[in-house]
């Protein structure tokens, strides 16, 4: 079985442990039984509005342990990354979770919320890119200014195209990403998964063969075999992608991880 394989594993949480506010079937099971066997976890997932506490919180209100040193999201990775590159201050669009992780991480940020022309002229060394559901046409305008004049680094978070809510679906990361790349001409140095960079910061501390378990092709099997290691894909509620890399092994559901057959 695939758990007797790897000494660590990597988790996304939509699509894998969690629909909205459920647990996909088997995912309490088989992170209990993981968790028996004392083997290490990590999450891995390209939300870029939540901070981590708030994701272990809600993964713990459907029974599933989790702990904040063991979650990596997209947020958490661009503030790192932003920090390393010791940026003086930071441009931000996102929301409230992707500010908090970038204060945690001690990322100064500009907090202006105008244009860079007039009284108030916002300098920033960095445009860091997340989902920001108040986004205007001024605050692109500022980004797009610092990016393209003034030289400042242009960080993304994801560049995830879209995403499921209630009401239909909705514009990702990667369509404010989109906007600031067709205004200025720049690519964006994209920190979550397929890049490699999540990855990374995910995999540091562990040891031995570790697996990345997804339901995205494109995502998190792409990613994982880019960061070198193999992609298990979990098929309950994957969406139907038509071209993707081949997975390293599939399974129904996470507890697939311990069927005799795999
Ligand atoms: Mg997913």
């Amino acid at each position: 079985m695939l758990a007797d394989q790897y000494d660590a594993f990597l988790f996304d949480l939509d699509g894998v442990l969690i629909v909205g506010d459920y647990p996909v079937d088997g995912a309490v099971d088989a992170l209990a039984r993981l968790r028996e066997r004392g083997t290490p976890i990590r999450f891995v997932t390209n939300n870029s509005r939540s901070t981590r506490q708030a994701l272990c919180e809600h993964l713990r209100d459907l029974d599933i342990e989790a702990n904040v040193e063991e979650m990596y999201t997209a947020a958490s990775a661009t503030a790192a990354h932003l920090a390393d590159m010791r940026s003086e201050s930071v441009y931000v669009l996102g929301g409230d979770g992707f500010a908090a992780e970038m204060a945690r991480q001690g990322v100064k940020r500009t907090d202006a919320t105008h244009g860079i022309d007039g009284a108030g002229v916002v300098t920033a060394d960095a445009v860091a890119v997340g989902l920001d559901r108040t986004v205007t046409y001024d605050k692109l305008a500022a980004a797009t200014r610092l990016i393209s004049d003034h030289g400042a680094a242009f960080v993304a978070a994801n560049n995830d195209n879209a995403y499921p809510t209630a009401e239909g679906i909705a514009p990702g990361t990667g369509a404010l990403v989109a906007a600031l790349r067709t205004a200025t001409g720049r690519e964006p140095t994209i920190i979550g998964k397929p890049h490699p960079e999540l990855f990374e910061q995910a995999l540091s501390g562990l040891e031995g063969d570790v697996a990345m378990v997804g339901d995205s092709l494109e995502s998190d099997i792409r990613g994982a075999q880019r960061a070198g290691i193999p992609g298990i894909h979990v098929t309950a509620h994957a969406r139907t992608e038509n071209e993707g890399p081949t997975p390293d092994a599939t399974i129904d559901t996470p507890y697939g991880l311990f069927n005799a057959e795999t």
